[in-house]
């Protein structure tokens, strides 16, 4: 059943709201993580893939457990970053001219089949050879700006799906000016990745949080959901537009407001369309997914926002098994078909 809710202040992103408090993606966590006590959660955090990650026990499980949770992030960073001299992606990115086809890490070739899948069923909107683009646009420092258009025109013509070829463990650049960007897809993979560790060492309850993208292990040690607020973007504290009751899946939200800078009252954020070179502006803040895999929700949330409100509605209402929280400009909220079953409250203001 399709639900729309006008809310009177912006809203978005994902916090987690299970006796913890976030603020920006950043947990802040009680002073627990030398503590095995049964029922008392036990975290590590650290600084990967360019965010803020934060894996939770809640089952009593071994917290050993976590400093190899949290290595697997460091693991896949030399896989799959593109900014790390020598990952993977960065040799693949920094070929020498001609040199054309390559053998690739199993990883690698799972991720890079998941993102053509999304870049084809986005018709492109979505495209993990946003690479040229992505790196032209700075969204840190004092004073980020603009590209030139001519820099962002030069950069468009690099782009596009097409040119990447995957047979098995087999890629083939089809033009040398090709590179990847699996930075929307990437961090989703990877909990995928911690979740499978954890699980197979007996786990049952636990969060990953890869900046703010939730993958939730099981659920609470008294057999209730976890609690998953959306938080309010732009907001300078923690307020909550929703809540929703998660056990076994991922949230995962994309939105305008996390890689961001505003320029002569323009915001400008890191979604960009690869035909035009320029961050989508389509009406939306955000979008949120649930899913039960992250890589899907990693990969829909991005592919929602750039696809609009329509499209990416309609593409998850055919969708089986995956929700999604579409917040406008206008402050209206809408969800899609089945949504309603993990609404378990909402606020406002
Ligand atoms: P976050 O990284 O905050 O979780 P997303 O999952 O939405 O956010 O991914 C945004 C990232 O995806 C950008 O920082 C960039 O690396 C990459 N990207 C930007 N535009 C596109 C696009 N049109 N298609 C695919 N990837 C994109
Ligand atoms: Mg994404």
């Amino acid at each position: 059943m399709k639900k729309q809710t006008a809310f009177s202040i912006l809203i978005a992103a994902i916090i987690f709201l299970a006796g913890m408090s976030v603020t920006g993606g950043i947990k802040i966590t009680p002073n627990n993580t030398e503590t095995d006590a049964k029922d008392t959660p036990v975290s590590r955090s650290g600084f990967f893939l360019n965010t803020f990650v934060t894996i939770t026990l809640y089952d009593g499980s071994d917290p050993a457990l976590l400093d190899d949770a949290v290595a697997l992030c460091e693991t896949y960073e030399d896989i799959f970053s593109k900014t790390r001299e020598g990952s993977e992606l960065y040799r693949l990115n920094h070929r020498a001219p001609g040199e054309q086809t390559f053998t690739v890490s199993d990883d690698m070739a799972a991720l890079l089949s998941k993102g053509l899948e999304y870049c084809r069923l986005s018709g492109g909107a979505f495209d993990i050879t946003i690479e040229p683009l992505s790196s032209l646009w700075v969204f840190t420092g004092d004073a980020p700006t603009v590209p030139d258009a001519e820099s962002i025109s030069r950069a468009v013509e690099k782009v596009g799906w097409q040119n990447l070829r995957l047979n098995g463990n087999t890629l083939t650049f089809l033009s040398d000016k090709t590179t990847i960007d699996l930075g929307a897809i990437a961090k989703g993979y990877i909990a995928d990745r911690i979740r499978e560790y954890l699980t197979t060492h007996g786990v049952t309850g636990a969060i990953i949080d890869l900046g703010g993208n939730l993958l939730c292990i099981g659920q609470k040690p008294d057999g209730s959901p976890f609690s998953v607020g959306l938080k309010k973007p732009f907001a300078g504290e923690l307020k909550t537009s929703a809540i929703l009751s998660v056990s076994d899946m991922s949230v995962v939200t994309s939105g305008v407001y996390e890689r961001h800078f505003v320029s002569n009252g323009k915001n400008y954020h890191h979604i960009l369309n690869p035909a035009n070179g320029y961050p989508y502006d389509n009406g939306l803040l955000s979008v949120t997914i649930l899913s039960d895999t992250s890589v899907d929700g990693d990969g829909l949330s991005t592919v929602c926002f750039s696809l609009g409100l329509e499209k990416g509605l309609r593409l998850i209402n055919s969708l089986e098994g995956i929700y999604a929280c579409f917040i406008d400009e206008d402050y209206n909220i809408c969800y899609s078909e089945g949504m309603d079953a993990f609404l378990s409250e909402s606020e406002e203001g």
